[in-house]
């Protein structure tokens, strides 16, 4: 039997707005929660940002088994990759056990005070004291490759932006998905980093908060283009990238022209739209 018959691997994507969550009919197609990526690595449960998408998720989880063993990846802490982490059910659940990883931010020395100072007032009404779950906190160095089981190898590279991020690499069962937000390119320039993680990866998703043509005006805010994310899975032998971090002004009309454009150039290339579901 063929590994990929003995194996579950799926992502499914919860959330691709980046800055901001949007709501209303110009936004209902691709969705308006903020960032929150699901892997499922046959019983594993890997989880990539805890934007507004992962509020969701969390019922769903702990409606299908109370007793989760749940790996929370987090890029960095901008308030779209974190606001719903507060309000994921597996941490009110006693019998849920959540390994919490994150690089190491600017101005913070570990993932146990990143998560005190995000919630803590005047910003948060209650600290984490108040999840039931039991927390293991880790500090990822950069560049670091670490097991969470016997065959899930997860890898990662540090980014460019605005006090850091991390991309992440999951490899499992012969397959691979990368995760690559948020991040800015210099035009003209690759990120080697970026194209070592995503050597050969089956799919990644990318930060594609910009055009090529707006990247000028948003210099230094840390985004990448969707023309880059191309660029970059051609070069690294990808089987197809997914773009995300949708900015807020971006309707799904604009997005559809977009990914027209995308796929003329390679199929296989798509729009992450919220909802969707991927077999590797
Ligand atoms: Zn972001
Ligand atoms: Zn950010």
């Amino acid at each position: 039997m063929a590994d990929s018959m003995k194996h579950k691997f799926e992502v499914t994507f919860w959330g691709t707005r980046g800055t901001l969550p949007v709501s209303g009919a110009p936004f209902v197609r691709t969705g308006g929660n903020t960032n929150c990526i699901e892997i499922t690595c046959d019983d594993h449960t890997i989880i990539i940002d805890g934007g507004t998408g992962i509020r969701e998720l969390g019922s769903k989880l702990v409606a299908a088994k109370p007793n989760q063993k749940i790996h929370l990846m987090l890029t960095h802490a901008h308030y779209d990759h974190v606001e719903g982490i507060p309000f994921f059910a597996p941490f009110f659940n006693e019998n849920s056990q959540i390994n919490i990883n994150c690089g190491v931010l600017e101005g913070c020395r570990s993932t146990s005070e990143l998560m005190q100072t995000f919630m803590t007032r005047p910003f948060f009404p209650v600290g984490p004291e108040v999840f039931s779950a039991q927390i293991n906190y880790n500090t990822l160095e950069d560049n670091c490759v670490f097991k969470i089981s016997d065959d899930i190898k997860v890898s990662t590279v540090p980014m460019n932006h605005p006090g850091n991020s991390t991309g992440y690499r999951i490899d499992f069962a012969g397959k691979s998905f990368a995760c690559i937000t948020d991040t800015e390119h210099t035009p003209g320039t690759h990120d080697e980093n970026i194209l070592r993680l995503i050597d050969n990866v089956d799919v990644f998703s990318y930060d594609c908060s910009l055009t090529d043509n707006e990247l000028p005006d948003f210099q230094g805010y840390g985004h990448s283009t969707f023309e880059e994310g191309a660029r970059l899975a051609k070069l690294a032998n990808a089987g197809s990238m997914r773009a995300s971090h949708h900015m807020p002004f971006r309707n799904d009309d604009e997005l559809d022209a977009i990914e027209k454009q995308l796929k003329q150039q390679e199929p296989l290339n798509a729009i992450a739209r919220e909802g969707d579901i991927i077999k590797l």
